[in-house]
């Protein structure tokens, strides 16, 4: 008998009809001699609406209220789920997070998992019930309710199905599978078998919106076997794994980043230190900074240009301003029309010539390149947002020509 964890997104349980699909996946898998458990997420745009809701009240409300509010959207989930298995005519049962025993830190609004006491999840499988874990939440040591940041379901199923030692992880969702490109916005995006663990990595921090990034480090780290698939048809999806059988593909996928902001401060003194205190000046105020670009030195002077999420980008650029005389730059520049784009695969790690294919790309589509970074499985670019479609079409082509 095996365990299985599968885990539903918002648009997997948005109605009544939705919620019943996915009760039946669940009673099937468990028909078929396995234990489940089942994580979801809160229906359709629920959290959306709750942070909508908040607004209203206070624009500024505290992070631990916010957690208790957003935390219900899943516990509406899991009760709905399980009314839908019982009139099915399976045993079930629905846990929040904290009577699954997710204990987390307490950073509220984007929590990391400590640890999870698995007593009662152990207990309620013994009885052969089909267990529903309401996604996205835990419990800090002052126990007050936390959640993990959004798409943080993702990171609870993984979690889970390693605490658990799960035989997979199936996470289901409103696409069949990894893609090469968003395929609403690509026409000739294929859908993968497979992808490497790191390979996903990759895509999830450079836009592609298929899983949530720190579940796939935690399923790297803990050797999770990773399926993503669709809730809506049934067949295989994706397998995201450590390694992939055959590598026949040298890049798996381009993927686009709207959520970032480009800044510059001119005319730093070329002197050891700058770099060291603007970015520790930014760190400090957990800013995360991607591409960094340092311009040669010529008349004792340098610029530094690096990206930011956009909306970081008033925080980030306030910061540096209050502080110029601390480093010595003339001035800040910021600017909010940027986009990244990425491609991705380990297959680059043995080819030449990948980064000027790309490039050529971009050139024969007339498109300007501001920045450029890379790493051993991918190479991001930093161009203006109105060609950013463009861009991920023109590079998908070169890259995987339509059959
Ligand atoms: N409901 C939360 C969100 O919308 C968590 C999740 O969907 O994974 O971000
Ligand atoms: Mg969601």
């Amino acid at each position: 008998m095996s365990l299985i964890v599968q885990k539903f997104g918002g648009s997997s349980v948005a109605n009544a009809e939705r919620v019943y699909n996915v009760a039946r996946i669940v009673t099937d898998t468990y028909a078929q001699g396995n234990n489940v458990i089942v994580v979801v997420s809160a229906q359709g745009d629920t959290t959306d609406d709750l942070i909508e809701k908040a607004k209203e009240i206070n624009p500024n409300p505290s992070k631990r209220e916010m957690d208790v509010l957003l935390s219900v959207g899943e516990q509406i989930s899991i009760s709905l789920l399980a009314m839908a298995i019982e009139k099915l005519g399976y045993p079930v049962v629905s846990l929040t997070g904290w009577q699954a025993g997710f204990m987390t830190d307490s950073n509220h609004g984007n929590s990391r998992i400590r640890r999870i006491l698995t007593e009662r999840l152990d207990n309620e499988l013994s009885k052969k019930n089909i267990v529903i874990v309401a996604g996205f939440q835990g419990l800090n040591k002052y126990d007050d309710i936390t959640t993990l940041g959004r798409g943080g379901s993702d990171t609870s199923a993984v979690a889970l199905a390693a605490v658990t030692h799960a035989d997979k992880c199936q996470i289901f969702t409103d696409v069949d599978g990894v893609y090469t490109a968003d395929p609403r916005l690509v026409k000739g995006a294929v859908k993968l078998d497979e992808i490497t663990f790191d390979e996903m990595l990759e895509l999830a921090t450079s836009g592609a919106q298929v899983l949530h990034n720190r579940s796939v480090e935690m399923a790297k780290k803990y050797s999770v076997n990773l399926e993503v698939l669709s809730s809506l048809e049934r067949k295989p999806g994706t397998i995201v794994k450590e390694v992939v059988s055959v590598e026949k593909m040298l890049i798996k996928g381009v993927a686009r980043d709207d959520n970032v902001a480009r800044i510059s401060v001119l005319n730093l003194p070329d002197t050891p230190g700058v770099a060291f205190k603007i970015f520790s000046l930014l760190a400090a105020r957990k800013i995360n900074v991607d591409i960094i670009l340092q311009s040669i030195g010529r008349d004792n002077t340098k610029d530094i240009s690096f990206t930011v999420p956009l909306d970081n980008m008033d925080l980030a650029v306030q910061i540096l301003n209050d502080n110029l005389s601390t480093f010595g730059g003339s001035k800040v520049v910021s600017d909010d029309t940027v986009s990244k784009v990425s491609i991705v695969g380990a297959g680059m790690q043995t080819h030449s010539g990948v980064a000027s294919k790309m490039f050529e790309a971009l050139s024969e589509a007339r498109i300007n390149i501001h920045m450029i970074s890379t790493s051993e499985i991918k190479i991001s670019v930093l161009i203006d947002r109105a060609d950013s479609a463009k861009a991920v079409n023109a590079i998908h082509d070169a890259f995987m020509p339509a059959k």
